[in-house]
Order: C-alpha cells, then structure tokens, then sequence
C-alpha cells in the first residue's frame, strides 16, 4: 500500500487516545504525520565518556544503569536517582517526579542519556532531558533531535517514535518521485523520501536544510500548480448572465463617473479598466483588488454594480461586519443620490430607474421583511421583495439564506479574501455563475499574492488620491501620556481611541467589551468637555449604527472603540487615531487602524500607547511609526512573526503555509517557474501520484476554508 493510503491506526503499539489526537490535528495517514514538521531541533549529538564531561555541555550519555533510587523529600516531591556507568568512570543523574521511569529504566540497562553537564558541589552531574534503552539506533538522543509543536497534549517524544517507524516501514516499501527528472535536476532537488528521512532525523543542520527546501518546493509547487489547474477550469465556464456594453452604457458610465465628488486616480482608472474589460467576457471573472487603506476601492465596486444594474442584473455586495454594509449602503446610496440630482436637468427622467438603481441593506440581525431603505422612503415598501432591488448590500448572511438570486450578475467581496471562492461555489450549486470580484486592503506583497491567491487576477490601486497627507504617528511612552491627552484636547478634531485587543474566543470578546466599557468611564473624566460615545461589537446593530451615525455626523467628538472599527471605516472628519497597548497588534492590523484616519486632505496623528517597556517591542512600533507603506509593514510583519500571526490570516482564510516561508521570494520565484515549465512540457495526467497530491491539496485547503 502507498504511505498516502496507510491509515493512522495501522501504527503499532499505539493507544487509542493517541490515534485520536492525531486525528484532530487532521493527521489520518502515514503520510499525513510525515507532514507534521519540526520545527527545530535539539543538539545532543556530542557523544560524551563519562571521565570527559565538561560543564556546561549538552551531551549524551551511554553506560549502563549500576543504581537506582527514589526519595521523596519533604515537600513531597519525589526524586529519581539513577547511577551510570562506562568504561570511564560513573555519573549520577537525578529525575524529578518520574516515579514511571523506574519500571522502565531498571539496573543493567544499557541507556542513554541526554542533558547538560552540571556541577553539583563538587561532583559534576547531568541535568536529564531525554533518555532512551539503547537498541540498534538512537531516537530521542545522541543525534539532531527533531522538536515538534506540541499540540493536543501530543509529546515530541511519542510524535518521534512514531515517525520513526513510519520512516522505517518506508525503507521498505519506498516513495515515488512525483516530479519529472527534469525538475529534480535542474532545480537541484534532493530526492523526496530523503528529503522526508532528513526533515525528521538530520545528520547535521546542512541536511536539515536541504531537506527544507525540498519539501518547501513541493508546498509551494502544489499550490501553485493547484491554483493554475483551477484558473483553466473556470476559464472554460461561461456566465449566467452576460454583460454588454453599449453606446448608451458607456456614457451613462462616463456621465456616473463625472458626478462623482472626485476625479478618479490614474490607479482607479486602470483597474476599473481591467475590470469593466472583465465584466464583458462570457468567462466569469475572479478578480482579487488590492488597495492600500483609503485608496478608494468602494468607488470601483460602485461602477461595477452600475454596469451590472445597465446591463439588468443585480449586484451582491458583502462586507465582513455589520458596521461596513451599513457604510458601503450609506456610500452607494450617496454617490447615487448626487449621480440623480446632477442629471437632473438632462434629458432623462431623473426617476428613471437608469439612474437610480435600488438599494436594500441586509445584515445578518435584521429579517428578509426588514429591509432598510433610505429613511425617506415610505414604509409601504418595507415588504418588497429582494428581487426589486438591484444592490443588495450585507453580511455574508446574504448569501446563505434561500433566495431567488437568477438575477445576480455579479457578487463583490470586502475583505474576506479565500471567502470569495466559497461564496462562489455556493452560487454555482444554486445554477448560477456571476463575476466576482473581491477586494481587500489587508497588505499582502504582490509576489505572496499571486502565490496564495494565483487562479484570481490581480488588479492593483497602488495610488493614493491626490492631497493625502501621511499620517504622522508617533510612539507614546508611559510618562507622556498625560501630555498627549492635553495636546488631543487642544485639537479640534474627530478621534479614535481604540482598546486593547484582547480577542479569539468569545469570553475573550466579553473581556474586551469590558476593557472597553471600563476605558470609556475613565475618558470621559479626561474628556470632561468633549462627547464622547462607546461602540463594541457586543452591541445591537442598531445601537452601532446609531453610534457611528452620530460620530459620522460629529455629534460626537470621541469614538472609544473595541478593534471593531478597524477595517473599512471611513469618517474622513477623523484626524486623530489613539490606540492602547498598541504592541497588542499585528504591524498590519495597526496599520489598518491607522487607516482610519488620513482621509482627507488634514493632517491626520496616530499615537501608538505602550506600557511595555521591552525593547522588541519598542523596536517594532517605532519602526510602524516611521514606515507608512503598507507592504513594507506586511514584509516586516511576515519576517517576525511568520505568516500564521499576520493579522486576519484565519479571518480571510490566508493559508497557513507548513514548511515553506512565504517571504522567501526566492524560492517562491524558482517554484513559479518550475511550475510554468511543467505545464508547457508536461500533461499532469501522466503524473497519478502528482495529480493526487494537488487534489489532496485542494481538498484540505477547501476544508481550512
Ligand atoms: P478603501 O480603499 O480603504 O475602501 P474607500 O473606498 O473607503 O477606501 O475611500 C476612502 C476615502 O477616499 C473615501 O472617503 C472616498 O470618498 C475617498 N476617495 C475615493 N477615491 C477618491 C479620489 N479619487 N479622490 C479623492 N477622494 C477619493
Ligand atoms: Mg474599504
């Protein structure tokens, strides 16, 4: 059988429990627990006699047992003696609370043992970590030894020994190559069951790393390779609902266009071109927008839903938070309104529905019936149906409830990146197949873009509108606080004062939600003059609402927020961002809140409170403070806290890599073209084992979704 197909229960000797905490870590197969990697190792392969110990060394031990006893002291712990001895000399060495080792480690044994070299008085001894009864090769000591995420109460030591036997058995039955010759070689590949024996039990750290980058360009091989496979699929699917664009369209457009407050950037310009050219195929788009925080994406989203509503169809538009639909609809409804007054004396009936594509918002907390329309409209039209609406704005709520949707021809994701494809599959089922675009101002480096994301088209606003100050941010240490308080006060000013993120589970949320409510009573003694208003997400969405209208419409100075607000809210009257405990934060995530002001042509502040005084830390916000390119932050973000902390990954379903790094940009690069060749020279159905691994991708990628 192949290692792929060995189920997780044929290993021997092993408990029931066992197998059940692999399973919940999603291992089923021998090769599934290949595929859990080390993630460093620990250095016992100093082989030491015992009349040659030093100090201070890690060293393994090999002798035999001569004694052994158990004392308890007075406290009650209990210590494990156990004597060793070789052809040198004796060592004692002593365990605390590990009655169990001695029915295992019992006199005459030959053992090693592995730890450092300590004095005791005068006598040295050795501080044991690992031990293990010598058989034919050593696991747990004498060599490189592999240290692996300890999850689900899940040893190192249990994961070694079972690793090692399935190593073992492949000595036997072996792995196929799934790769052509070509690609091994002219990338200078190591082969992969070597690669496999290495990663786990490296002779040195040099073939450790070999091994890495072996098994880091299969990751990023397959999903590359994954990705392309997809993107030819969907480029033989046809839309449900084909767009045109005709004479009378294109200066509706250009007339929308003209009606906006602002000129679009050249930036805006292009990528509503790439769009618009996407809107007009029969192969549905799949179309992936970045744009720096304030770089005016929502306007784009509004032009594609025009031309979806000239063309007859309706547009989906989903946001991640309640906050955010509500804006996007307050947005849209806007730029509509003005769109209507300034045709107002042209030839068309300004009531025309040309002009006028009807809005309805739904969120998750309201009921289909519930429908909000603009508070001006009467409250008969409270009951109509969705399919009298040609933007449906909300949550993802939108989506999954049963609704007649033949008419969507197009769907529009904020900030939810791998969501879009989901959302998409799930229409498709319901017989449909829009144009999709996603958009997202989490920065992501172009080249871990196309990486993660590469069966979508990129489309870049890499401009910002013109007058945009840099927001100017400085750290603010503890003995300035009260400084800076003053300073806020002496502006006339909107601010944002953003809570600690305390954050993940629910109880998590209600310790925020407190931190914030205890907060707000502590401002308002500060900000005695000031009104000042508490938004969190435990709130009502009616109460959010009420919250960030009035903030909107400056009824309120201050907004004390949970990090709620931060993605997508814009209130461009906000100059000043303050946010606690700020180390808190990904580089990314504050740079996401700092988003929220600079959004206009002021000069925005945002200052960045610590209590800590680690000079790491200290480090990383100055470094914010000073950088304003949101790449720049993502790259540093990417560099020291790895992939999986940067901000929103489980959120947006950015996928966890393994074993390859996602800033190495080299190997990212040799994999990209490799996989280029493979499709141009090779057809992946001649590669069962290839093909099986890409869909064995797929579906755990599908599953992390
Ligand atoms: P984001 O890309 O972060 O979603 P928004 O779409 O919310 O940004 O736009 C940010 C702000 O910039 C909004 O207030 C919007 O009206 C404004 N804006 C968008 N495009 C332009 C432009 N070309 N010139 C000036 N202001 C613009
Ligand atoms: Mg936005």
């Amino acid at each position: 059988m192949k290692i792929e197909d060995i189920p997780i229960e044929n290993l021997p000797n092993t408990s029931f429990i066992t197998i059940r905490k692999f399973k919940s870590l999603g291992i089923n197969t021998y090769f599934d627990l290949l595929n859990y990697f080390p993630y460093r190792y620990e250095n016992y392969s100093l082989i030491s006699p015992v009349n040659k110990l030093q100090e201070g060394e890690i060293v393994t031990v090999i002798g035999h047992i001569v004694e052994t006893k158990q004392q308890i002291t007075r406290r009650g712990f209990r210590l494990q003696f156990f004597k060793l001895a070789d052809d040198t000399g004796v060592v004692e060495l002593t365990f605390y609370n590990q009655s169990y080792l001695l029915t295992i480690l019992k006199k005459g044994m030959k053992v090693a043992i592995a730890g450092q070299v300590k004095k005791f008085g005068r006598k040295l001894t050795i501080e044991p970590k690992e031990y293990e009864i010598v058989n034919s090769h050593l696991i747990h000591t004498g060599r490189l030894v592999p240290i692996y995420p300890e999850k689900r109460g899940l040893s190192s030591r249990t994961i070694r020994e079972k690793m090692y036997f399935i190593l073992d058995t492949l000595r036997v039955s072996g792995f196929e190559e799934i790769f052509p010759k070509e690609i091994i070689s002219y990338n200078n590949l190591i082969d992969e069951q070597t690669a496999y024996q290495k990663i786990h039990f490296p002779e040195n750290l040099k073939t450790a790393e070999k091994a890495k980058q072996r098994l880091a360009f299969n990751e990023l091989f397959l999903i590359q390779l994954s990705s392309q496979l997809v993107k030819k699929e969907w480029k033989k699917e046809k839309v449900g609902n084909k767009f045109m664009l005709n004479k009378m369209n294109v200066q509706l457009i250009d007339r929308f266009k003209d009606s906006l407050p602002f000129k679009l950037t050249n930036a805006q310009k292009r990528v509503w071109d790439e769009i618009r050219s996407d809107l007009l195929k029969t192969v549905p788009m799949n179309r992936f927008l970045q744009g720096e925080v304030g770089s005016g994406k929502t306007v784009i989203a509004a032009l594609a839903c025009y031309l979806a509503h000239l063309n007859g169809y309706q547009s989906l538009f989903m946001a991640p938070t309640e906050i955010l639909a509500q804006q996007h609809y307050n947005t849209i409804t806007s730029l509509f309104k003005k769109f209507q007054i300034r045709n107002s004396k042209s030839e068309i009936n300004p009531k025309s529905q040309i002009l006028n594509p009807k809005t309805a918002l739904i969120t998750g907390s309201q009921k289909i019936s519930n429908l909000q329309l603009p508070s001006a409209k009467p409250a008969s039209s409270f009951q109509q149906p969705i399919s009298n609406f040609d933007i449906i704005i909300g949550t993802h709520a939108l989506i999954s409830k049963k609704r007649n949707f033949n008419r969507v021809g197009l769907v529009i994701i904020d900030e939810q990146h791998r969501f879009g494809v989901a959302q998409r599959a799930e229409l498709k089922n319901k017989g449909l197949n829009p144009h999709l675009l996603t958009m997202t101002a989490t920065p992501i480096p172009r080249t871990v873009a196309l990486t993660l994301y590469g069966e979508l088209d990129l489309s870049i606003i890499d401009e910002m509108p013109v007058g945009r100050l840099a927001v100017k941010t400085f750290f603010v240490p503890k003995a300035k606080r009260q400084s800076c308080y003053q300073w806020i006060k002496s502006q006339i000013s909107q601010v944002f004062i953003v809570c600690p993120l305390i954050e993940e589970s629910e109880i998590e949320t209600m310790k925020s939600v407190k931190a914030a409510k205890i907060e707000f009573e502590n401002l308002k003694k500060i900000f005695s003059v000031f009104k000042l208003g508490l938004l969190h997400g435990k709130m009502k969405s009616k109460e959010k609402n009420a919250i960030m209208t009035a903030f909107k419409n400056r009824s309120l100075d201050i907004l004390v927020t949970t990090p709620v607000v931060e993605v997508g809210v814009d209130v461009p009257n906000a100059t000043i961002m303050l946010i606690e405990a700020a180390e808190r934060f990904g580089l990314a995530q504050l740079h996401q809140l700092r988003g929220r002001v600079g959004r206009s042509n002021r000069q925005s502040y945002c200052f960045l409170f610590s209590e800590k005084e680690d000079l790491g830390i200290l480090g990383r916000l100055r470094f914010f403070a000073k950088t304003n390119d949101g790449n720049k932050l993502a790259e540093e973000d990417l560099k020291i806290r790895g992939p999986g902390n940067i901000y929103g990954i489980k959120q947006h379903g950015y996928l966890d890599l393994k074993i390859a790094s996602l800033s190495d940009y080299p190997l990212i690069e040799k994999t990209k073209k490799a996989v280029e060749y493979f499709e141009k020279h090779y057809d992946i159905n001649q590669f069962k084992l290839l093909k099986e691994r890409v869909e064995k991708y797929r579906r755990g990628n599908i599953a992390q979704n």
